[in-house]
């Protein structure tokens, strides 16, 4: 058995049961073989053993009371996965399916994003298996206020900076902002994705939305082609899906697809983003409430069975599997990049990777989130604030360099334009460099 192989083993056995978490690690450790296979030191200083054990794992109550009086009880996790090159950072997730494996899973991931951007940021995640969905504001304070308390011990401005995810926006972490602030007696840039009038960074809200388009830019670009004329489906309807949306029509694409949890949208003559917007941000509602001469709803099937040039899957993990790539790539996909952390099944990459789709791994392509979180960390400590225009600038420059990165660690490693193993092998590079230089800890 190699190395590779004994550590996945071993990772099993310790880690039962935790199945999304054994496919983030199997897909970044495959994709490290040759870099193991060059490198003895890395298996001499136990480097992957300890890069798969989260340094800290933290899993508490959150207790709450509803508006009916009634005691509510949820469970809170914050896994503080990798420190080498910076504190921990990556966002917090509200949602019923929250597990210690999905945060394990995408807190994995985030050590790899994280240095991919080039900045100085350790991984980590976080969450709990609250769902925000129907609940009123005050509910949603009095779990955010409770889930604070004790996460507030274990975070700070230079040890671990959480950020949103899904079913935490604006709204929630105003909430956790306050009572942090409350706790500690401390204005300090704790949290990333804060309101613009307490520290928050101009451009965050649409930085991975824009940073996904960006990134298939630079991906179509090395083809020679652009999103002009192309038809886009995209997946989910947040945060990440709208502003890759939005980006996406504005160079030039036809979105003709979105989706939530209970069904999906197709415009043939493309989305009236306005409208949902209206829908999703201001009405809190569903997209079964979008109409317009040309549009469908549908709860069967899903949005990869319409004929597109580009789909960018934004939702959730495992949303996209082998028959969802058969069908895209029957249809003629150019490219597919991921929004949504771990969309594509690992079937339906090895498709894409076969059929020379091009192909943009979550890992890569949506890392301009936390990079403009990084940028807002940046600007916390400065006690400045960049205008909207700088920060996009800098979020375009770092989604090339994020792009350039992976496809030159594919190209030295003899998989030419295979940006899974790139982005893998890039972004471990710099983590394993620190972690060697400051010993076993
Ligand atoms: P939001 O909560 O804003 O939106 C999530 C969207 O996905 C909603 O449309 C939601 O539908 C849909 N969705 C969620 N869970 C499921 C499910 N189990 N099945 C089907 N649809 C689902 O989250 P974000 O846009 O912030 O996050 C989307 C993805 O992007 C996640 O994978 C996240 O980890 C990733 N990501 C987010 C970043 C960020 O900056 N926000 C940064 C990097 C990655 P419904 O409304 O019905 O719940």
């Amino acid at each position: 058995m190699s190395y590779v192989q004994e550590v996945y083993q071993a990772l099993v056995a310790r880690n039962p049961g935790e199945t999304e978490f054994h496919q983030a690690a199997l897909e970044v450790l495959e994709a490290l073989e040759p870099v193991v296979a060059a490198r003895p030191e890395i298996q001499k200083n136990g480097l992957l053993e300890r890069i798969v054990e989260p340094e800290k794992q933290i899993i508490f109550r959150v207790p709450w009371v509803d508006d009916a009086g009634c005691v509510r009880v949820n469970r809170g996790f914050r896994v503080q996965f990798n420190s080498a090159i910076g504190p921990y950072k990556g966002g917090l997730r509200f949602h019923p399916n929250v597990t210690l494996s999905i945060i394990k899973f995408l807190g994995f991931e985030q050590i790899f994003k994280n240095s991919l951007t080039g900045l100085p940021i350790g991984g980590g995640k976080g969450g709990s298996d609250f769902d925000p969905k129907g609940k009123s504001d005050r509910e949603i304070m009095a779990f955010c206020q409770s889930f604070m308390t004790e996460l507030s011990k274990y975070i700070g401005a230079n040890t671990d900076v959480p950020a949103g995810d899904i079913g935490v926006g604006a709204r929630e972490i105003g909430f956790m902002y306050g009572q942090y602030k409350r706790m500690k007696d401390l204005y300090e840039g704790v949290l990333t994705g804060k309101g613009i009038t307490y520290g928050g960074s101009l451009a965050r809200p649409e930085a991975t939305g824009y940073g996904l388009v960006y990134f298939t830019q630079n991906m179509l670009a090395a083809r020679g082609d652009s999103f002009k004329g192309k038809k886009v489906a995209i997946s989910g309807s947040g945060n990440v899906a709208l502003f890759a949306a939005q980006k996406a029509t504005e160079l030039g694409g036809t979105v003709v697809t979105l989706s939530d949890s209970t069904g999906w949208i197709h415009d043939p003559a493309g989305i009236d983003l306005a409208a949902v917007s209206e829908i999703k941000n201001v009405r809190r509602g569903r997209l079964s409430e979008y109409k317009t001469a040309t549009s469908t709803y549908s709860t069967q099937g899903r949005v990869w069975q319409v004929p597109v040039d580009i789909a960018l899957p934004c939702a959730t993990q495992n949303e996209l599997d082998a028959n969802d790539a058969a069908m895209l790539i029957k249809n003629k996909v150019i490219a597919v990049a991921e929004g949504a952390n771990m969309p594509s099944t690992p079937e339906a990459v090895a498709q894409f990777l076969d059929a020379k789709v091009l192909f943009g791994p979550a890992k890569a392509a949506n890392a301009g989130g936390v990079s403009v979180s990084a940028l807002e960390m940046s600007q916390n400590s400065l006690r400045l604030s960049w205008t909207f225009e700088e920060v996009d600038e800098r979020l375009k420059g770092i989604m090339k360099g994020i792009y350039d990165a992976a496809s030159a660690a594919a190209a030295r490693y003899g998989h030419e334009d295979n940006l899974v193993v790139g982005a893998n092998i890039a972004g471990f590079e710099k983590v394993a460099a620190a972690m060697l230089a400051q010993g076993v800890v």
